[in-house]
This record gives structure tokens, sequence and C-alpha cells, in this order.
């Protein structure tokens, strides 16, 4: 780490007029500096982020545009009340739509492809549970959606996506994707259209509340004082909130060479949403495994995990591409924030600064609204 004095001309000009300091520039901290900007265009706004990018997990997911697969609900009903679990589905519809009427369907590359959940031939007794559920779940979450049938069993698609040892396929129609990378630079761009200053390599270690303001201690030993201060930081939230309840959680990312005939279109869950898999640019993009070594992925260190990676390479191979020589193209990890409950925390934790982390692996559903709850708070609005 380079130490250098921050120098009268870098404050003045940089850091002592801004009014709010958002921390991470992360889908949350981005839609908030937005929001900011939206509700009070005269607010001195700036994101400090610690990566030369957004590094966390808005650039590096699996950009699934979903709002909940039929053994998730069914899990979550084991122990929440239906109204939690029905609020928890309306969040994620409200907050898609949101991140499309923020950034446009265009900018996001969203296809309303539908999202698949895949049961092996061990996994009937629950795949019958589902389909027992359906009727139930559609009339439900169709009020919330507005669709006629959100879940159908389409095991005719099986066939023609060519996967290996798949005995049942339930589409969710309305569910979509996007584009990630996509996604954020638009994200990006128009936080900069709206005024907001963003500045990269800014890794705060500590701040402190006081009478004059928050005081931001970066790792270079920079200390700048800001009015209003919000923690966008997510998986990392533990380094900076030591009491926070939230852990980090790594998950393994591949993405193949382009297929050529690959017929997989869509976004598919599959072993309890253990492994997640979408069609991208003619090549498959696959991710999880957090459960084959759940201790060792509870971290934040960007890492590879070569048990998860075997593994995720041997499902691709015989499961999802078994009649196409396929070859990893690249690996990457993401960070995300998880708790002992699948509710963000949105909060004020002290007179000057407000928190909105752990978005619990469906930030690209709730990033957006998140974020602007957390800017309402920042400005007390809510
Ligand atoms: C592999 C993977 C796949 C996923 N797939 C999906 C999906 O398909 N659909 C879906 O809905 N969700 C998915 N998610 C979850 C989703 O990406 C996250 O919920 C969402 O991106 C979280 O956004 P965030 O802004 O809260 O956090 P992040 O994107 O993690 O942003 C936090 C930012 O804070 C910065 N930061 C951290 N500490 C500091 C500090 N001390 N000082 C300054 N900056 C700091 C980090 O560098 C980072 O850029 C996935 C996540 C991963 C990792």
């Amino acid at each position: 780490m380079i130490q250098y004095d921050l120098s009268y001309w870098e404050h003045e000009s940089f850091f002592k007029n801004l009014d709010v300091a958002v921390i991470g520039s992360g889908i949350v901290g981005l839609a908030a500096a937005i929001h900011l900007k939206t509700l009070d265009p005269a607010l001195q706004v700036a994101v400090l982020e610690r990566g030369p990018l957004p590094i966390g997990a808005s650039t590096r997911n699996a950009g699934f545009a979903c709002f909940g697969s039929m053994t998730e609900l069914l899990d979550d009903l084991t122990h929440m009340s239906e109204d939690d679990v029905l609020t928890v589905v309306e969040k994620r519809w409200r907050g898609l739509q949101r991140l499309r009427a923020l950034v446009g369907d265009t900018h996001l590359d969203f296809q309303m492809l539908g999202g698949y959940e895949m049961f092996t031939e061990a996994e009937e007794a629950i795949f019958q549970q589902c389909r027992e559920r359906i009727h139930d779940f559609n009339q439900k979450i169709g009020r919330i959606t507005g669709h006629p049938e959100v879940y159908k069993v389409v095991d005719e698609r099986l066939q023609r996506f060519g996967f290996r040892g798949v005995k049942h396929l339930i589409l969710n129609q309305p569910e979509g994707q996007v584009h990630t990378g996509k996604m954020m630079s638009a994200l990006l761009k128009k936080a900069i259209e709206k005024g907001v200053h963003i500045f990269n390599g800014f890794i705060i270690k500590d701040f402190h509340d006081t009478s004059q303001g928050v005081e931001l201690e970066t790792e270079s030993s920079w200390m700048i004082r800001v009015p209003k201060v919000l923690i966008a930081v997510n998986g990392f939230a533990k380094r900076l909130l030591p009491l926070a309840d939230v852990y980090p959680a790594r998950n393994q990312v591949l993405i193949t060479k382009p297929i050529p005939g690959l017929a997989v279109e869509g976004c598919f869950h599959y072993d309890r949403g253990y492994f997640y898999f979408r069609n991208i640019d003619g090549r498959i993009l696959l991710g999880g495994g957090r459960n084959l070594d759940m201790e060792k992925e509870k971290t934040d260190d960007f890492g590879g995990n070569e048990l998860i990676r075997k593994a995720l390479v041997e499902l691709l191979e015989t499961v999802i591409c078994p009649d196409h020589p396929v070859e990893v193209d690249s690996w990457w990890t993401g960070i995300l924030g998880l708790g002992p409950v699948k509710k963000p925390i949105v909060e004020r934790i002290s007179p000057n600064v407000t928190v909105a982390i752990r978005l619990s692996g469906m930030g690209v559903a709730i990033g957006t609204l998140v974020g602007q709850e957390g800017a309402e708070l920042t400005l007390n609005k809510i």
C-alpha cells in the first residue's frame, strides 16, 4: 500500500464540500447515489470504491433476473410464514421492475427467456411436492406479477436442451436475464451524468460519527469529514462493521468458450439452487457449488477452490453439455453477503451513518430498491 498525504488542493477541491459519501460502488451504492441526486440535485454526492472497478458481487454475478424458484419457496415456507415468503417475492419482482425502469431493457440486454429448475431422478419426491403446489403458487404469485401462469412443468424441453440425467424441468415464465457488465456500466454512466463523483482505489478502513459529521479514515491514512455516510459494502461489511449480522460467501464461476450448436437458453437452477447456469454469447456461464466446501467459502478472499471447480467442470461435461466438446475459457470468483435471514439490512446505525447491506444473493433483483431505500433513509425521507 503506497502511503501519501492528502494535499491541501486535493482536500479543498475534491472532498471539502461533499454532502453524502456512499461507500461501495456495487449496484446498491450506485442506485443509492443516483437516487440521492434525483431527490436533491444540489447535493454533492461521492461514491468511494476500494477497487479499480466495483469488485464484489455486482460485476461478477450470473445476471439472473429471478424472483423465486419453487424449491426455494417451499424451503422458505418451512421457516417463514406464507405472507413473509410472498413479501420477499414481491420485493424481488418490484425491484426488478425498478432496475428495468432505471437502466432500460436495452442497456441491460434484458431478455425474458425464463428461469428453470432441474430435477434428477433422485429428486422425484421434491419434484412431486412442487408439482402439487403449482396451481396454488400460480394464483398467489400471479397476483404479484400479473402473469397468468408463472410456473409450468416443461419436461418436453429436456431433449431440446440436451441435458443428461435430468428428469424434470419446471419453468418460471416471467423470469429473465441481464448482461451484468452492461448493467453496471450503464449504472456508472447514469451516476456520472447525474453529477455523482466516483473515486476508485479508496479503501475506507474506519469511520467515526461525530457532532461535526462522519470522519472517514482511509487505508492510506487520509481523513475526510462528510455530513452523511451510506455504507453499501455487502459481503465485506464485517471489516467495517464487526457487529453486523452478515458473513461473506464466495462463489466460483466459469465461462466456456463458444459452443457451436448450443441449444441451452434461459437461466437454470440445479441441486436446490446451489448450482446455476445460463447461456450468454453462445457460451455457458456456470457457478455455485458452495455447499461442497461451505466453511472454506465463508471468506471475502477472491481465491479459487479446486474441489468446487472440479465439480463444476464435471457438471458441465456430464449433465449440461454431454454431447458437445466444451472448454473452459476463464474462471472468476465473487463475494456474496449472507445472513441468518434473507432480509437486507437497511438501517441508520448512528445519527449520520446508514447501512444498506446483506443482499443475500439476490442483488440483481432487489439491489436498486435497497439502494433507493438506503438513500431515502440517509436523507431522513422514510
Ligand atoms: C457469483 C455470483 C452470482 C450471483 N448471481 C446473481 C444472480 O444471478 N441474480 C441476483 O439477483 N443476484 C446474484 N448475485 C448476488 C448479487 O450480485 C449481489 O446481491 C449484489 O451484486 C450485491 O450488490 P452490492 O452493491 O450490495 O454489493 P457489491 O457488488 O459486492 O458491492 C460492494 C462494493 O463495496 C466495495 N467495498 C467493500 N469494502 C470497501 C471499503 N472498505 N471501502 C470502499 N469500498 C469498499 C467493494 O469493492 C464492492 O465494489 C450473485 C453474486 C455472486 C457473487
